[in-house]
């Protein structure tokens, strides 16, 4: 029985932000983590595998996700490696990035990690590139649980996420193409896709996923929008103009809403619309997550009236 909508896969990172006066404050981050808040905040179930360390950060990731409703009963306390973590230091030349990402707990998770009953509770088994690129342990979770999710006649979902600071593009491209070939849904960038496949026209890149298996095949396109395929049809939607403060984490947000609404039954279509004001609202406040909208200032932003009770409003027979 399908218990909950998305069960993702992934590291999480405790954030570390420079403010001017020199001292850091917390955030978070790491691409699957910031998804499953943007679906939850939507209304879609949403459990989590994954391993932090015995150490404050985990605390505070664990805080965050208990309080945003995810479902840690597939998170994993680990001595043997510590928490993710990233430190955005202000300079001279703007904000540079230090990962702190080693050896961190999720990058020791393993196949064994991910149980069968947690896949077969899943509306949608999601995993991103990152996991495939931090540890051949991690890219074997992913790997195994997919073709197990497939087994069980449970959905998969894949966004590329391609960091070339975590491997070479000669290693990314064969690894990533591997898992997109058999997806339900595969977000992939533009700038990915690029460097993937030499293709820049979204209709283009879509066909090329298409061609290669995956079903459903989402684009996203920054400032410029996304697109969206379904089998031979095709939605390209323009980026909804917003004042856009900070668009790190946009890419993750617009996966959440389009998970949540695939997962409600929602059309390709509709559920493309839905991500891409997502991403465009996420861009509106610093920080990957503390611009995700909630159900409610979703509909306010799309100027329709709330609704009770049925899929749109998500609440029918979901939290
Ligand atoms: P990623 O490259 O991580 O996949 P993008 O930066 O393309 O993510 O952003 C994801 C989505 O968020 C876009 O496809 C678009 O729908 C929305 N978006 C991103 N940046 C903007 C922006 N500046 N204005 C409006 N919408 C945006």
């Amino acid at each position: 029985m399908t218990t909950c909508d998305i069960l993702a896969i992934g590291e999480p990172l405790r954030e570390l932000v420079q403010q001017e006066d020199g001292r850091f404050t917390g955030g978070f981050g790491g691409d699957t983590s910031n998804m499953l808040v943007a679906a939850s905040r939507l209304g879609a179930r949403c459990a989590y595998v994954t391993a932090i360390g015995m150490d404050a950060f985990g605390d505070a990731l664990l805080n965050l996700w208990t309080s945003e409703g995810i479902d840690c009963r597939y998170v994993r306390r680990r001595s043997d490696g510590p928490t993710g973590a990233y430190i955005i230091a202000t300079g001279p030349e703007g904000p540079s990035f230090t990962y702190l990402r080693k050896g961190s707990a999720a990058s020791l998770m393993s196949a064994a990690d991910i149980t069968d009953e947690a896949i077969r509770s899943a509306g949608f088994v999601h995993a991103s590139g990152i996991s495939l690129a931090i540890s051949p342990s991690a890219a074997d979770a992913v790997t195994s649980a997919f073709a197990r999710a497939r087994s069980f006649g449970v959905k998969t979902s894949f966004d590329t996420n391609m960091r070339l600071k975590l491997w070479p593009l000669d290693a990314a491209r064969p690894g990533i193409h591997a898992v997109a070939a058999g997806v339900d849904v595969l977000k992939v960038s533009l700038e990915d896709a690029q460097l993937l496949c030499g293709l820049s026209e979204p209709h283009a890149i879509a066909r090329h996923y298409r061609g290669l298996g995956a079903r459903r095949v989402a684009v996203t396109l920054g400032a410029h929008g996304a697109l969206i395929a379904d089998g031979l049809d095709m939605t390209l939607v323009p980026a909804i103009d917003v004042p856009c403060i900070d668009a790190t984490g946009a890419g993750d947000a617009f996966m959440g809403a389009l998970l949540a609404c695939l997962a409600d039954g929602a059309s390709s279509a509709e559920a493309l619309r839905v991500a891409n004001a997502v991403g465009a609202i996420s861009t509106m406040k610093r920080g990957a997550i503390n611009a995700l909208p909630r159900r409610e200032e979703l509909d306010a932003f799309l100027g329709r009236p709330p609704v009770h009770g049925d899929r749109e409003a998500g609440n029918s027979t979901r939290k």
